[in-house]
């Protein structure tokens, strides 16, 4: 078994102990495994153990993995799945909307409607997540919540894109307690939206440092990368803030 295989079952155990001590079902939470930064040998790896969705932040980045574990890995298994966790600038909507099963980071119309436009025919419809600035953090893309709702109902009608629900990344917090309090805003958004006559069924949020808390909260998809795949060598923090280009 590799590093990243015996991380994985760890990664699962805690996501099975942090169900069971919210009274949660397990099968009510997925994992996206994080592979940004690490190569097609990292993805191929957890693949192996089952896992098959994947989260990458730089396009480019991301399409190069993408293209080169296309071929099926074996016929037998889930086709890999490809999530879209980063910002997203207006040149880059093609590549993702050719590459990409989903999009966890649509925070303005303009992005969504290109990518519904640019969606390729022959593939299913690009499924989406609006993400959401819960705590103002300043280096955090994302819409404000009380704009949530607006754009939700405006990408919800877009023709090639299904919207599946909310993503955000809360600034870290202290401790347990702080952390899900902040994870409930984003709970209280999603169930507000649904009251609104959404039917959403995703909602994105919890990394390695806090998925316990999240799944508290009521996390139905947590995204995991540096508890799976070791520390990256470029420290993303360092990335948040500087300028679109150097993001790839
Ligand atoms: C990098 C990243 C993650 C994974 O973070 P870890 O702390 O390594 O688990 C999750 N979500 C987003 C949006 C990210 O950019």
């Amino acid at each position: 078994m590799t590093m990243i295989q015996l991380n994985l079952q760890q990664v699962h155990t805690r996501i099975a102990a942090a169900c069971q001590a919210a009274g949660r079902d397990p099968d009510t939470v997925s994992l996206l495994s994080v592979s940004k930064t690490f190569g097609p040998e990292a993805v191929r790896s957890a693949w192996a153990a089952g896992q098959t969705a994947f989260g990458e932040n730089y396009i480019q980045e991301a399409v190069q993995k993408i293209t080169a574990l296309r071929q099926p890995l074996d016929v037998a298994r889930a086709p890999l799945q490809w999530h879209c966790i980063g910002p997203i600038q207006s040149n880059k909507t093609r590549l993702v909307a050719e590459h990409f099963d989903w999009v966890q980071t649509v925070d303005r119309l303009k992005i969504a409607e290109r990518l519904s436009e640019q969606r390729p025919a022959g593939l299913a419809p690009l499924q989406v997540c609006i993400q959401v600035n819960i705590d103002g953090g300043p280096t955090k893309s994302g819409v404000l919540p009380q704009e949530a709702l607006a754009l939700a109902l405006q990408v919800a009608a877009l023709p090639r894109l299904r919207l599946r629900g909310l993503m955000s990344i809360p600034e870290p917090a202290p401790d347990f307690v702080a952390e899900k309090q902040v994870f409930m805003r984003v709970r209280a958004l999603f169930d507000a939206l649904n009251v609104s006559g959404l039917a959403l069924d995703t909602l994105s949020m919890g990394m390695s440092a806090d998925l316990e808390a999240a799944i508290h909260a009521g996390s139905t998809l947590v995204r995991v990368g540096s508890a799976i795949f070791g520390a990256r060598a470029v420290p993303i923090d360092s990335l948040a803030g500087s300028s679109p280009s150097t993001l790839g």
